[in-house]
């Protein structure tokens, strides 16, 4: 049986006084960092890691980093992503150094981009390519030039989903209706008035919010990954294929996580056929960089519906798209670094870490579940996968999920925050993954009376 909550809590109390203890170093930047950065931290979600400061980073090599106190991790959260090619793959280095000291950005376009194009042409099967810097800007400017061709307003998403901070989607159903998630900060009007908002996997209400024919885009994850990874139910694919096209709403797939699934992200392992595609975070291996696609019907009536002349002013693009730095990082990236073959391997590891993780919550009889898409491994607290958001996001369980992490940062791995959630490098190696299962099998003995 597993401990009560109060003695998870003093097992926690534990584990920070340990890392504290160890990472003097970090503590001291982390004090330091407090006089001019806001909490001490660069960006805002870095003030949510386990330990109550985070490890502040010497250098990282791979699928292993080092911090400032001399500790090395196997890094398995990967900038939540944005380095899934492993830190510093060696042809990144060598062709991204090439470009900085030929130049990086002169908003004119390099050969690179045009390998690019074809490239991504090949691996998600949509006709035009532009570029953005995030993943967040792919998807705000796929969804502008949705509702700018379709002359429609609203958008729609899936409850729990995250595609960045697009002020659109910060919306959850609630049993009083869709009310703006929580810690949604000065939202420019109500989510609701932009958006509306569904169960990922429910045909019936996916249908009833698009047939009044005012919704411009769905804008979906082909898997959610943002809480847990929940499957898509078999058919239901095809059932948003059919009615977004059937109400003339055209269909965003955000593959920002979903490449994990392969080399074409989850569109290309299962053929859907998306009018918008949107990728960022490790498409430049990690070096700024994002590309959003579309199909040829899509690309004919944005050119009916733009004007050349306005170009600069229609509220797409930046100074910085396209620039030549991380279009040489993409090129790369794709040609030498996440091909199939890493992808065969990343898979294969990913499933060696599920059947690890699925063993140890099997002898242990515990109400968890593992699940996995593609290179990427999620557990969590319920004992089966959960079918949509709001399952998935009714079992979150925040003592838990720090103590497994932070149990986990103090003997070298470093999960993904805000998840369970592993992500296999093409460097990521068996052992890697096997200390996992032994600290991960030791962190779950600790939580049993
Ligand atoms: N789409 C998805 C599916 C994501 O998970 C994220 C970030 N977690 C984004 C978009 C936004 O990426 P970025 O923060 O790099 O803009």
């Amino acid at each position: 049986m597993m401990k009560s909550r109060d003695a998870v809590a003093i097992l926690l109390q534990q584990e920070l006084e340990r890392f504290q203890e160890t990472h003097p170093r970090s503590y001291a930047l982390f004090q330091k960092a407090r006089e001019s950065l806001l909490d001490g931290v660069p960006m805002n979600w870095m003030v949510k890691w386990a330990g109550g400061f985070p490890v502040f980073v010497e250098e990282g090599h791979g699928a292993h980093f080092r911090d400032v106190d001399g500790h090395t991790y196997i890094d398995f959260c990967l900038g939540d992503t944005g380095s899934m090619t492993g830190h510093a793959p060696a042809a990144l280095v060598d062709a991204v150094s090439k470009r900085l000291s030929q130049g990086t950005t002169f908003m004119l376009p390099t050969a690179d981009a045009i390998w690019v194009g074809e490239e991504l042409q090949r691996r998600f099967g949509l006709r035009y390519w532009q570029m953005a810097l995030t993943a967040t800007d792919a998807n705000r400017f796929a969804i502008r030039l949705a509702r700018q061709i379709t002359g429609r307003s609203k958008i729609l998403v899936f409850n729990w989903c995250y595609h960045g901070t697009v002020d659109e989607t910060f919306i959850t159903l609630t049993p009083e209706g869709p009310r703006p998630r929580r810690g949604n900060l000065g939202p420019p009007v109500d989510p609701a008035v932009t958006t509306k908002v569904v169960e990922f996997n429910d045909v019936e209400a996916l249908r009833a919010a698009l047939e009044p024919g005012d919704v411009a885009c769905v804008l979906a994850e082909p898997v959610m990954t943002n809480i847990g990874i929940v499957h898509p139910a078999p058919g239901f694919h095809a059932a948003l294929r059919a009615i977004t096209r059937e109400t003339g709403t055209l269909l965003i797939i955000d593959e920002t996580h979903t490449l994990c699934a392969g080399p074409g992200g989850y569109t290309g392992e299962a053929h859907l056929e998306p009018d918008f595609l949107t990728v960022g975070k490790a498409i430049a291996g990690g070096i700024p960089g994002a590309v959003y696609g579309f199909s040829q019907s899509v690309g004919e009536r944005i050119r009916e519906h733009s004007s050349l002349a306005d170009a600069d002013t229609g509220g797409i693009g930046g100074t910085l798209a396209g620039n030549a730095l991380s279009l040489a990082a993409m090129r790369v990236t794709l040609e030498q670094v996440l091909t199939s073959d890493a992808y065969r391997h990343t898979r294969e590891l990913a499933e060696r870490f599920l059947s690890g993780v699925q063993t140890v919550i099997h002898d242990y009889r515990l109400p968890w579940n593992v699940t996995r898409l593609g290179s990427r491994v999620e557990y969590w607290f319920r004992p089966d996968p959960a079918r949509n958001g709001q399952e998935a996001a009714e079992h979150v369980d925040p003592l838990l999920d720090r103590y497994m992490h932070l149990y986990a940062l103090n003997r070298g791995i470093l999960m993904t925050p805000f998840h369970n959630m592993a992500l296999m490098a093409p460097t990521t190696t068996a052992g890697d993954v096997d200390r996992h299962t032994e600290v991960f099998s030791a962190a779950v003995a600790s939580l049993m009376n």
